[in-house]
């Protein structure tokens, strides 16, 4: 019986192997195009950064040499984001605190202002990092308005980009921003994990420095100590990192400044009043000017 086996094994099984492996090797039967043997390769075209939306416009000194700043109102169009009081939305906040920014700068005239949407429409996260690229925008700023169940939740807080966040309200606050980029129900954030880790050497070390120190500036101009006295509340815990995908694949120096809670009676009458709109403006380009005026970025003095 043993015999048999090892030459039915001898005459067919062998030869067989012999043939599909000659087969495989030389005529590539049976590794269609896409395939391999450590698993599936699947390609789905999705809207990034680099889908050929039109850019905005650059308003601001003609002189090109002049830094570049691209505000970004968070949300918008299908993406209302967090929900205040009523028919409150932090979309809409947004958008009136940026374009509230844009003037700020505008007034200054020292730097180049484009907004990465000036009405209610939706981007995709990467798209408007993708604007601030393609512009070669020296300076990134993305603006929302946080949301919490605790009442007493309140005041201002300027993230910048970790890997991880800072703690686990970090993490939540991320999960939520970066909810807003699944299309069709696939999830867009993680295709930046790959360019993230192309990024990840020296320069991104610069980046991720010189925006830690504009968020110092912006905790620095809002404070109590700061050229407004005092001008923007923060939370308690005013600076913070999280993994915004808003903020990935940025080769320039970017924050999420999260301008007050919706979920907060007084945030609010903060953020829908003009007045205080145009003091978180000017703060916050203050802070801005300070830093494209710093060594390395150009900025021509007076
Ligand atoms: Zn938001």
């Amino acid at each position: 019986m043993v015999k048999q086996r090892v030459v039915i094994i001898g005459l067919f099984v062998v030869p067989l192997l012999v043939a599909a492996l000659w087969a495989r090797l030389f005529l590539g039967v049976g590794a269609p195009e896409g395939w391999r043997s450590d698993g599936h390769v699947l390609r789905i075209v999705l809207p990034d950064g680099t889908r050929a939306i039109d850019l905005p416009r650059i308003e601001g000194p003609a002189d090109a040499s002049r830094p570049l700043v691209v505000i970004d109102a968070g949300h918008g169009g299908h993406d209302p984001g967090a929900s205040g009081a009523g028919t409150l939305r932090e979309k809409q906040l947004t958008l009136a605190l940026a374009l509230a920014l844009r003037d700020a700068l505008l007034a200054d005239g020292r730097v180049r202002v484009a907004l990465t949407r000036e009405r209610d429409r939706f981007l995709a996260l990467e798209e408007r990092s993708g604007i601030a690229r393609r512009l070669h925008a020296d300076l990134f700023i993305s603006i929302h308005a946080d949301s919490a169940s605790a009442a007493d939740a309140g005041g201002a807080t300027v993230y910048t980009l970790s890997d991880r966040g800072s703690d686990a309200l970090s993490d939540a606050l991320a999960r939520r921003e970066n909810r807003a980029d699944s299309v069709n129900g696939v999830a867009l954030a993680g295709r930046s994990d790959a360019v993230s880790s192309i990024l990840v050497d020296l320069s991104r070390r610069e980046m991720r420095s010189r925006s830690i120190r504009l968020a110092e500036l912006i905790l620095r101009e809002g404070g109590a100590g700061g050229e407004g006295g005092g001008a923007l509340h923060f939370h308690r815990d005013p600076r913070r990192e999280a993994a915004f995908v808003v903020l990935k694949s940025l080769d320039l120096p970017s924050v999420l400044v999260e301008a007050g809670y919706v979920s907060n009676a007084g945030d609010v009458r903060s953020m829908t009043d003009k007045a205080w709109r145009a003091r978180f403006a000017t703060t916050l380009a203050h802070a801005i000017e300070i830093f494209l005026a710093e060594p390395d970025t150009g900025l021509p003095a007076g």
